[in-house]
């Protein structure tokens, strides 16, 4: 059990009630000095390309959140979840870091509305086995429970209902909002407005995230029933795609990167999926899953294996033709089972790539996209394709819009894939596509400049003591 499960239930019972608290229940005893102690600290992006050495604060209670703030300014600070940022959003080599996953306390669910209100370092795992007992489940949720509330909502995440959904930001009632400026402060959709759509999305800059108010959605139960439908090319994907967008809940597809030379005949399985009405609401056990006991050598994810390895996966989901009843943590968590499942690119680590772009330059830009990759022999078994609907975002650094969705991970051959990256670059600047944040620890900063139109607006609200090394990059 991870300390931070072991400290929220050693928090005692949830308080469950309609009424709301302004701020996380106080602490009941005195906060210990030692959690505002900067202790040195090495962190490590989820890629694991980047190291750095960083110091780090652990609040335990959120009443030390000003003090820590005020005391620890002058350090430039960053909060940073569970770590699953696979670049460079969630390091802070120039300053240090605020653990937040000691906070992780519920402040407040209502088993009749469906509100929940914790302190920003609970995980998603923990709050769905909290939840779903209940009938609820997340609005929206990204392809790890291993993600903090705080990290949840900086990204704005997004997951397989996003045609029907949005965003995880959309689902936001209130968030706290701790500035060095302006002190704490309650933010919502109608209250400090601007400063709300900053923070949805903010990448951590625009303060500390204390706590999150969402509005959870009722399940039918807690099984899926899936379905795999096997494409042989770009096009069919977008046909199956826009069928399946207003009878599934659920979509996404896995891709082939090996195949399709031309960029148009790539492979894949379409996976879709509704939530079964059985009433079983079984939540899911993080006790199961195993562990990678070593890293691998950078050479077992070569040209070779993955063409074996996609080749016998296709095969397997393209024989699985009858729907399957399936619980939802193998269903939306599927890399959930292998806890750290990012050593096994070997110590170079590797780079996701996640673009979106519009659906008028979709049916070009994707499939050149995906030509380049499987000409370059790059690519890895972990690639999908997804549609995302219209819903507008409610961040103004929000990544998804309206369009297809690509994210690939790459194992890092330096040059070679930065190669590659820059041709991909080339094809989302002119298809007026972005690239999400999230996921990033490499792109040019003209490129962020040009996807993320809100940008001059939202760093005029960043914490001026907050910074990361994306930022850095991004701003210097
Ligand atoms: C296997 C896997 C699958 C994924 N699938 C998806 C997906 O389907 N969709 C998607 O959108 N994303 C996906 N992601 C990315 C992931 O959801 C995001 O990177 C998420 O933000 C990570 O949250 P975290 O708690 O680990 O935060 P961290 O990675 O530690 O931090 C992320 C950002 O949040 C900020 N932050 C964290 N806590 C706070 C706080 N309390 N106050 C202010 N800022 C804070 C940090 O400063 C940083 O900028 C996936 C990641 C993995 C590893």
């Amino acid at each position: 059990m991870s300390t931070a499960i072991q400290h929220r239930m050693d928090a005692g019972p949830i308080a469950m009630s309609s009424e709301r608290s302004p701020d996380p229940v106080p602490s009941p005893a005195p906060a210990p000095a030692r959690a505002s102690k900067l202790v040195p600290h090495r962190l490590t992006s989820w890629g694991r390309v980047k190291h750095v050495s960083t110091a780090r604060i652990t609040p335990a209670f959120s009443d030390q959140l000003p003090r820590i703030i005020d005391a620890r300014a002058a350090d430039r600070l960053l909060a940073i979840g569970l770590g699953r940022s696979y670049g460079d959003s969630g390091l802070n080599s120039a300053g240090a870091v605020l653990d937040m996953t000691a906070l992780d306390r519920i402040v407040a669910f209502d088993p009749s509305t469906g509100v929940i209100r914790a302190e920003a370092g609970l995980s998603l795992s923990e709050l769905l086995r909290i939840v779903v007992p209940h009938g609820w489940f997340l609005p929206t949720t990204p392809g790890t429970r291993f993600v903090t509330l705080g990290g949840a909502v900086a990204n704005d995440v997004h997951g397989k209902n996003h045609h029907a959904a949005g965003t995880f930001g959309a689902s936001v009632r209130r968030l706290g909002l701790h500035r060095s400026d302006i002190g704490a402060l309650e933010l919502s959709p109608a209250k400090n407005t601007e400063l709300y759509r900053a923070t949805v999305a903010g990448l951590g800059l625009t303060g500390l995230i204390a706590w999150v108010e969402l509005q959870l959605v009722r399940v039918p139960g807690s099984y899926v029933g899936a379905q795999n439908v096997a494409f042989g090319g770009y096009a069919e994907f977008a046909a199956i795609a826009r069928d399946s967008a207003t009878t599934f809940e659920h979509t996404v597809a896995w891709i082939d990167c090996t195949t399709g030379l031309d960029g148009k005949s790539t492979r894949g399985l379409f996976s879709r999926g509704n939530w079964l009405p059985d009433g079983l609401y079984k939540a899911h056990d993080d006790r199961t899953s195993a562990s990678l006991p070593i890293e691998l050598p950078g050479f077992a994810i070569n040209a070779l294996t993955l063409r074996a390895f996609n080749k016998l996966y296709y095969t397997a989901g393209a024989m699985k033709r009858a729907p399957t009843r399936v619980h939802y943590a193998p269903f939306f968590y599927p890399l959930d089972a292998v806890r750290n499942w990012n050593r096994a690119y070997g110590s170079a680590g590797f780079y996701q790539y996640q673009c979106v772009v519009p659906p008028a330059a979709a049916d070009t830009a994707i499939p050149e996209m995906l030509g380049e990759i499987a000409r370059s022999g790059q690519g890895s078994c972990l690639a999908v394709l997804k549609t995302f609907g219209e819903k507008p975002s409610p961040g103004m650094l929000s990544f998804p819009f309206e369009g297809v969705t690509l994210a690939l991970d790459f194992p890092n051959r330096k040059a070679r894939t930065h190669l590659l990256f820059e041709r991909l670059d080339a094809i989302v600047s002119e298809a007026k596509g972005r690239l999400y944040p999230a996921k990033d620890g490499r792109m040019p900063a003209s490129l962020f400049r040009a996807g993320y139109p809100e940008l001059a607006r939202f760093t005029t609200l960043v914490d001026p003591c907050f910074q990361s090394d994306f930022w850095r990059r991004m701003t210097q």
